[in-house]
């Protein structure tokens, strides 16, 4: 499947990976939009937010799980999770996945 976070996954594509093990794994972001700006995705090829059901949705709690791991480990003072789904929210990369920001005020409400 021509998917970016998938070649990643299988390391077709190399990233600056923060947390890996069997269901997610975490890398910095190309374009960092804070000071921290890591994406955590499902291991899984999950096209959006909207593909999520009682069937793949353990994953989410899981990258919740992993969120609040590295904040710990990162001592991160404060983090912002987004999850862009679909083309009108900002999604360009169809494989589910989450930004966590740290190290930068943000606004609300969000643009
Ligand atoms: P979204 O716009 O919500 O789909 O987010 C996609 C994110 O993936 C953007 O923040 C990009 O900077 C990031 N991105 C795209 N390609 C790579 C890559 N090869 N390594 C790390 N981050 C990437
Ligand atoms: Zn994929």
């Amino acid at each position: 499947m021509d998917c970016i976070f998938c070649k990643i996954i299988n390391g077709e594509i190399p990233a600056s990976k923060v947390y890996e093990d069997d269901k997610v794994i975490a890398f910095n972001d190309i374009e960092p939009q804070a000071p921290v700006h890591i994406l955590i995705i499902p291991k899984e090829h999950i096209a959006s937010a909207a593909e999520i059901t009682d069937k793949n949705s353990a994953v989410v709690s899981h990258i919740f799980e992993v969120a609040a791991k590295i904040a710990r480990e990162k001592q991160l003072d404060g983090f912002r999770i987004v999850n862009n789904c679909g083309d009108s929210a900002g999604q360009t990369v169809k494989h589910l996945h989450f930004h966590m920001m740290s190290g930068r005020d943000f606004g609300w409400p969000a643009g």
